[in-house]
């Protein structure tokens, strides 16, 4: 996400460190390589020129020049400045007050509608709403399909105008217009507090696409549009966003497929030129590949300053509390720690989602991205094939396990003895340690540390 932007920043910031005074020419040098830096993440021309505008006035002026520190006075201002050509405060969803919340998606043909559609459905659940899923991209073959396949995912029903659906909608299956009225009506009559309408796209911006819906816009009167956007397309975001913001006024920006390595820039230019805030971030194919748009923690991920507040919040909405009650309470009682625990652990990590994604949320991470990108998600599936592998006796009391057995269960698992071998060590050391923090009450290797 961002990565070369992110690298090209604080390259430059690095630059910075250790001056006690900056003066001007320094300033104009920093000014310098953060507008070549945008430029080459497609940023667009008059964004830039406005935020590094901003950036040399405020660099120059009294905050940087009484500062302590005043690199990171100017980190700050860029930061701040980020925050601000990214829409500014989180904008989350506004409900109706009254019926369900209407929320109609629009973008080109391939941008992430339909994906986002199941997202954020599954994500409105998850928060206790009741969404529906209405099908009026009537454009595409197979749009009405991939969105009932979105939907059971999801666990949300899909209104469309085919047999075999959820509901059958009553009309016409050739007028868009028509089915997403329908489908609203049928949402209300249902009880159903959100409704998720779903329209058609095309490979470019046309005039028939663009009247299509606007029309679908005042058939239903939405109370957000959400305007989605695939991060990768370049320069053309800008205009294309344009387009659309004329065309059907929209509310509110999801840029899609940020966890793409593309330059990403264009499509943070389109909050600033559209003055839409960005609302939702996609960043992959699955449905929990998605999350509500910060532009402070954005802002902070891009100039490696972390983004910890959304790690917790991902930790803590994975996190089975239930499991980590069981460990706490073994832990009190000083019982052994086995290996069926262990593989319990493994699973609580791999609960929270994907390894790779959570830590490069961490201060820092881009100076170990290249380490974190070779990191191998599918350890996790090893080390549960091994654990698998092992008889219940032998998971309890991993001592009695001989060479024949770890032969016999590197064949189970599909593995070389070695990865056994390995994985049978890191566990005795994981145990050890486990033992002492039971018996010390403290950091084993720190004796007199306050438990
Ligand atoms: P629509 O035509 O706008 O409805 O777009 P789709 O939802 O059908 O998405 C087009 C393609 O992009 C599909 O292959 C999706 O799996 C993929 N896609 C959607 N969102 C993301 C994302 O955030 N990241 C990645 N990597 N792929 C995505």
């Amino acid at each position: 996400m961002f990565n070369s932007l992110s690298d090209r920043l604080t390259a430059t910031f690095k630059n910075l460190r250790g001056k006690g005074r900056l003066t001007e020419a320094d300033v104009d040098a920093t000014v310098r390589e953060i507008r070549r830096a945008l430029l080459d993440a497609d940023v667009a021309v008059p964004v830039v020129r406005e935020f590094t505008g901003r950036i040399r006035e405020r660099a120059l002026g009294a905050e940087v020049s009484a500062a302590l520190n005043p690199s990171q006075q100017i980190v700050k201002i860029v930061n701040e400045e980020l925050q601000e050509i990214l829409g500014g405060e989180t904008r989350r969803i506004r409900l109706a007050k009254t019926g369900p919340t209407i929320i109609m998606l629009a973008g080109l043909q391939g941008a992430g509608k339909t994906t986002l559609a199941g997202k954020l459905a599954k994500w409105l659940k998850a928060q206790g709403h009741s969404p529906v899923l209405v099908a009026a991209d009537l454009q595409r073959p197979n749009a009405v399909t991939q969105l009932q396949i979105v939907g059971e995912r999801a666990g949300v029903p899909v209104f469309a105008p085919h047999p075999g659906t959820t509901s059958d909608l009553d009309v016409p299956t050739g007028d868009p217009v028509a089915v997403a009225r329908a489908g609203v009506d049928e949402a209300r009559q249902k009880l159903h507090d959100v409704v998720i309408v779903d329209t058609a796209g095309r490979l470019g911006v046309d005039a028939e696409m663009m009247d299509q819906a606007r029309r679908i816009r005042q058939a239903i009167i939405p109370n957000e549009v959400l305007f989605v956007i695939d991060s990768m397309i370049g320069q053309d975001a800008v205009n294309t966003a344009v387009a659309f913001d004329e065309g059907v006024n929209f509310t509110g920006v999801v840029l899609s497929k940020l966890d793409g390595d593309a330059r990403g820039g264009a499509a943070l230019s389109v909050a600033s030129v559209t003055g839409k805030p960005v609302m939702f971030a996609s960043t992959g194919e699955g449905l929990d590949d998605f999350e509500l748009f910060h532009p402070d923690r954005m802002a902070s991920r891009i100039l490696d300053m972390g983004d910890v507040l959304t790690l917790i919040e991902q930790a803590e909405k994975n996190w089975d509390k239930d499991e980590a009650a069981r460990m706490a309470k073994k832990f009190a009682d000083q019982e052994d720690f086995t290996l069926d625990d262990f593989l319990a652990q493994m699973q609580q990590i791999r609960n929270m989602g994907s390894m790779k994604k959570m830590l490069m949320m961490m201060p820092g991470a881009q100076n170990i991205r290249q380490q974190l990108e070779q990191f191998d998600e599918r350890e996790i599936d090893r080390v549960e094939a091994i654990v698998r592998s092992m008889t219940p006796h032998e998971r309890l009391a991993p001592k009695i396990i001989n060479g024949s057995r770890r032969a016999r269960i590197a064949r189970g698992s599909g593995v070389h003895v070695s990865e056994v071998n390995g994985l049978l060590e890191r566990f005795a050391q994981a145990q050890k340690m486990m033992k002492k923090l039971a018996q010390g009450g403290g950091m084993p290797g720190m004796p007199g540390m306050p438990g």
